[in-house]
C-alpha cells in the first residue's frame, strides 16, 4: 500500500511582468503596463506585430515589439490568426513571457502572487511522504520555498530545516535549490513520516486554504 500523496499544481501568475521604460512623455523611468491590445501592420507582404503597452504614471504608449518586417509566409499561422482577432489567451501568453521581455529590456518588475490550481495524482491525506509535481508553463521569479511557504503554511525557516535534515528534496537538485525560482516539471519530495502536523500539510497541498 502507497503511503505517497502525490499532486501536481499548476502555477499561473497572476500579474504580467512590467518592464522599467524611459518614458518621453513624463520623464524618468516607469513601469510600463500590458494593455491587453496588439497591432498587426502591413506593408506588402511585410508584417509588423507590436503589443502594446501604456506608462503606468501618464499612459503613453510602448510598442513592444513581436516580429517586425517579417515576410507574411514566416509568420507562425497560429500567431497570425490569434493577432488578427485579438485573442486574450494568446496575448496573454505573450504579457507573461519574460524571456522575450528581455529581448526589449533589462529592467522588468516582477511579481511574484500566483494562482495554485492542485490536482491528485494519486494518493491520499493519509500519507507520510508528500510529492509535488510543479507545472509552471510560463517563466516564473517565485521562489520555490515562497511557494511552499505560502500554500502549505509551512514558514520557510521550518522549509530550511526539512531540507538541511534531508526530508525536503527537490528534484531535479539544486543548490539553493529553495531559494530558486520555480521550475517547469521539477519536483518536491517531502517525507512526513515525523511530522505531527502531516495531515494538515497533506490537506493544503490538495486544497486552497
Ligand atoms: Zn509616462
Amino acid at each position: 500500500m502507497s503511503h505517497t500523496l502525490t499532486v501536481q499544481w499548476t502555477i499561473s501568475p497572476l500579474t504580467a511582468p512590467r518592464p522599467i521604460l524611459a518614458c518621453s512623455r513624463c520623464g524618468g523611468h516607469r513601469p510600463f503596463v500590458c494593455s491587453g491590445k496588439t497591432r498587426l501592420n502591413a506593408n506588402g507582404r511585410r508584417l509588423d506585430a507590436w503589443l502594446i503597452y501604456r506608462c503606468a504614471a501618464c499612459d503613453d504608449t510602448w510598442n513592444r515589439p513581436i516580429f517586425e518586417r517579417r515576410n507574411v509566409a514566416n509568420v507562425d499561422a497560429n500567431a497570425l490568426a490569434s493577432l488578427q482577432s485579438n485573442d486574450p489567451v494568446w496575448i496573454r501568453q505573450m504579457a507573461f513571457d519574460i524571456e522575450g521581455l528581455r529581448q526589449c529590456t533589462d529592467r522588468i518588475e516582477e511579481f511574484v502572487g500566483c494562482h495554485v490550481e492542485r490536482r491528485v495524482m494519486s494518493g491520499t491525506t493519509a500519507c507520510t511522504r508528500l510529492e509535488i509535481i510543479l507545472a509552471a508553463p510560463g517563466a516564473s521569479s517565485l521562489r520555490v520555498d515562497r511557494l511552499l511557504s505560502t500554500e502549505l503554511a509551512v514558514s520557510r525557516a521550518r522549509l530550511t530545516r526539512l531540507e538541511a535534515g534531508g526530508l525536503l528534496t527537490l528534484v531535479p537538485e539544486a543548490r539553493k535549490g529553495l531559494q530558486r525560482p520555480i521550475r517547469h516539471g521539477s519536483r518536491i519530495v517531502l517525507d512526513l513520516s515525523a511530522q505531527d502536523d502531516r495531515a494538515e500539510i497533506a490537506r493544503r497541498a490538495l486544497e486552497a486554504t
